[in-house]
């Protein structure tokens, strides 16, 4: 994007340290910074952030990188509405093929609200009204002729809080397929190895798959939704803040097992953690008051952003 499709306070930030800046104490604005906000505010002049919160209009920073692989989910100038208050403005981004992308902002950004819309959730929320484009491998997400319930095959979630169903862990993971008629037993059986081997559980739980799954820790409670989702082989598997109730080596396992999906299903995770978004994800969209801000190699956008606004938010100097 040349520079010149920015709005001014949107230009690259330079990468070379302000001559005489201090960076000893994060979060802190140095006395060049705080000179500087003085002076854009005397002058009228306000951050991307203010101008996002005016709503003036601005392009996303998308690195090119990002159009390097097939993208398995198109958005396009997508926007969304609770009542009046709209809450998505003109989101435009492809989600890569067998990659993980997570989605970062602060909280109220939308995030969550963006993920439900791949799926289709919002749609049971009254007043919810959608604008713009959303395909799945070329077939459109939105309008009157897509069945939601087809579609929510191809796109498997997983929430916050592990919500296995009340009934064995053999007849969570096969549900998808008795709901599809599946009924040989054989088929169900295989459907439930695979997916329990593929979300890391099957060495744990493979001696007591008549058990209730309420009865496994929230760990694996978590990653037999995840197996859960999988048996249905979505061909987008949204996964949103899924460790956000799990403990710390539960977390790690989950990331680990994000990490081996990856290649076989192409995955969209929301985080508040920048750490976590860093260590599992490929790609990172940054998104502001519903906006996107900056999309790109989630190595890129951590250690050299295009915008100084995703740096500030990156390093925890704002949010
Ligand atoms: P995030 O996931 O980034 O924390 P959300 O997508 O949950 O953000 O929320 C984005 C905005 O939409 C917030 O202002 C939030 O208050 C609003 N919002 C979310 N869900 C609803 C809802 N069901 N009804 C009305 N407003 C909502």
């Amino acid at each position: 994007m040349p520079d010149s499709d920015l709005i001014p306070s949107m230009k690259p930030k330079p990468h070379e340290p302000t001559p005489g800046a201090r960076t000893s104490r994060p979060g802190a604005a140095t006395p060049i910074e705080a000179a500087d906000a003085q002076h854009r505010k005397a002058a009228g002049v306000g951050g991307l952030f203010e101008a996002i919160s005016c709503g003036e209009v601005f392009k996303a920073a998308v690195h090119k990188e990002v159009h390097k692989d097939p993208s398995v989910l198109e958005i396009e100038d997508f926007k969304l509405w609770y009542g009046d208050t709209q809450a998505l403005f003109d989101v435009s981004l492809g989600i890569p093929q067998g990659k993980v992308t997570a989605l970062i902002g602060p909280s109220g950004c939308g995030k969550s609200t963006l993920l439900r819309c791949v799926n289709r959730m919002n749609d049971l929320i009254d007043g919810v009204r959608v604008d713009g484009e959303m395909r799945i491998n070329g077939d459109p997400i939105y309008g009157s002729r897509v069945d939601v319930i087809e579609l929510r095959k191809r796109v498997g979630m997983v929430f916050q809080k592990p919500n296995p169903f009340p009934m064995s862990i053999y007849e969570n993971v096969v549900y998808s397929l008795r709901i599809d008629g599946v009924r040989d037993r054989t088929s169900l059986d295989e459907a439930c190895e695979h997916s329990l081997h593929a979300a890391g559980l099957w060495e744990e739980v493979k001696d007591r798959l008549k058990e209730s799954a309420l009865r496994l820790s929230g760990g694996q409670q978590q990653r037999l939704c995840i197996a859960r989702a999988i048996a249905a082989e979505p061909e987008v598997l949204l996964l949103d803040e899924p460790c956000s109730a799990l403990d710390p080596i539960a977390t790690s396992r989950i990331e680990d097992l994000i990490e081996d999906l990856k290649g076989a299903y192409s995955i969209l995770i929301v985080t508040h953690n920048m750490q976590q978004a860093s260590r599992v994800s490929d790609h990172t969209a940054f998104l502001y008051l519903g906006r996107l801000v900056e999309y790109g190699p989630t190595e890129t956008l951590f250690l050299a952003p295009k915008l100084k606004e995703t740096e500030d938010y990156v390093t925890g100097r704002f949010g």
